[in-house]
C-alpha cells in the first residue's frame, strides 16, 4: 500500500528559529507580566507557524520546532526526577549552560513530550509528524554525576526513563522517533556502551526510530552503527562536504540514510542545483543502497539561523530534491514503518 511518501521524502532535524515575538512573550512571562497561560497560547501559536513555514517549504515530514524546549538537555532533566540545577556553567565565550546535576536515581514521572505532540500532530498538515527526544547517553554525557557509581550506570537508567517517553509517544499515536545523540562520538572509550544504551532506550519502540548524530568524529561511530537498532540514521554531511560517505561506504552502513544536504552553520542560502547535484553525488556514490532508504535533511537543526534564512533553506532542499526525483523513475518506495523488530 502506498503511505503517500515521494521518492527521497525530504523532513528536518527538529529545531526551528522561535519567532522574535516569542521569546519576547517568554521574557514578559518571566517577568510576571504575562502568565502561564499567555505563555500556553504563545507556545501553540508559534507551533502553528512552524508547521506552516514547513508546509510551505514542502517539507513531508514535518516537525514542531521544538518550540517549548529551550536546551536539549536542559528540557529534560527538568522534567525527569532525580535532576538538579545549580547554576549556569560556561561553556564558550559568552555563552552559558545550565548544566544539570544527577543527585538521585533518575526516574521517568509524567510524559513531557506527550502534549506537544498532541497538539502538534492535531494541527499538522502531515500524517508523518516526527518526534524528537535527547538520547540517553547525551543526557549522561552532559550533565554532571553525583550519584551513580559511574557514568555507563546513569546511561542505563537514562535508557530506561527515555524508553518509557518514546513508549508514551507511540501510544499518543507517534509513527516517527528521533533519536538526538550528538554527543554519542566524544568519548572513543565509551562509544562500545554507548550502542547498548541507545539500544535499551529503544527497545519494543515498534515505530520508525531515527538516530541522528551531528559534528564529531564519524569514524568513532560509524563502525558500530549497524549494531544500533534504528531504522535510520541522520547525519551532517554537507558541513564535511560529504567526505563521510566514505566512511559509510567502508563500513557498508545498511540502514536508511538521512543525507544532510544543507549547512546550518551559514546564513548562504543552497541553491536547489547545488543541493540536486550533491544528493545525485551521494546516491552515485552510496550504490549499494537501493533509492528507497535515502531520505533528505538539513545538517543539523535550524534554530539559531533567522527565520527567514531558514525557510529559504528548507525552500531550497525540497526544491533540489524534487530535480532528482524527477529522474528517478519508478519503483522507489520509502517505507514510513519500522524496518527492525525491536
Ligand atoms: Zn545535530
Amino acid at each position: 500500500m502506498n503511505n503517500g511518501l515521494p521518492p527521497l521524502p525530504t523532513t528536518v532535524i527538529g529545531s526551528y528559529p522561535r519567532p522574535k515575538w516569542l521569546r519576547e512573550v517568554i521574557r514578559l512571562r518571566s517577568l510576571g507580566r504575562f502568565n502561564d497561560e499567555d505563555l500556553s497560547e504563545a507556545l501553540n501559536d508559534s507551533v502553528q507557524v512552524v508547521l506552516r513555514d514547513h508546509q510551505v517549504a514542502g517539507v513531508d515530514v514535518p516537525t514542531d520546532g521544538e518550540m517549548r524546549r529551550d536546551e536539549m538537555v536542559e528540557f529534560f532533566a527538568e522534567r525527569l526526577g532525580g535532576f538538579m540545577f545549580y547554576g549556569p556553567v560556561r561553556v564558550w565565550g559568552p555563552n552559558y549552560y545550565r548544566k544539570p546535576s544527577v543527585v538521585s536515581k533518575v526516574r521517568h514521572g509524567e510524559p513531557m513530550l506527550v502534549d506537544e505532540f498532541r497538539y502538534a500532530s492535531s494541527i499538522s498538515y502531515s500524517p508523518y509528524l516526527k518526534v524528537t527526544i535527547t538520547g540517553p547517553y547525551t543526557m549522561a554525557d552532559w550533565s554532571y554525576n553525583e550519584y551513580y557509581k559511574s557514568k555507563e550506570e546513569l546511561a542505563h537508567d537514562l535508557a530506561k526513563a527515555m524508553n518509557s517517553e518514546m513508549k508514551a509517544l507511540v501510544e499518543s499515536g507517534a509513527k516517527i522517533i528521533q533519536v538526538d545523540e550528538p554527543a554519542i562520538h566524544t568519548h572513543r572509550e565509551e562509544v562500545k556502551w554507548a550502542v547498548d544504551v541507545v539500544n535499551e532506550s529503544i527497545k519494543g519502540i515498534n515505530v520508525k526510530v531515527v538516530l541522528h548524530v551531528c559534528y564529531g568524529d564519524y569514524s568513532v561511530i560509524f563502525p558500530h552503527l549497524n549494531e544500533i537498532q534504528v531504522d535510520q540514521v541522520n547525519l551532517a554531511l554537507k558541513n564535511y562536504e560529504y567526505e563521510p560517505i566514505k566512511l559509510l561506504k567502508r563500513y557498508k552502513v545498511e540502514k536508511e540514510i538521512g543525507i544532510g544536504v544543507i549547512d546550518v552553520h551559514t546564513n548562504r542560502v543552497e541553491t536547489k542545483e547545488e543541493v540536486a547535484k550533491d544528493l545525485n553525488r551521494v546516491i552515485r556514490y552510496l550504490d549499494y543502497l537501493s533509492p528507497d532508504k535515502f531520505w533528505v535533511n538539513p545538517d543539523c537543526g535550524l534554530k539559531l539561523r533567522p527565520r527567514k534564512v531558514a525557510l529559504e533553506k528548507l525552500k531550497s532542499m525540497v526544491a533540489g530534491t524534487s530535480v532528482l526525483r524527477e529522474k528517478l523513475k519508478g519503483g522507489v518506495e520509502p517505507s514510513i514503518g519500522p524496518t527492525i523488530n525491536r
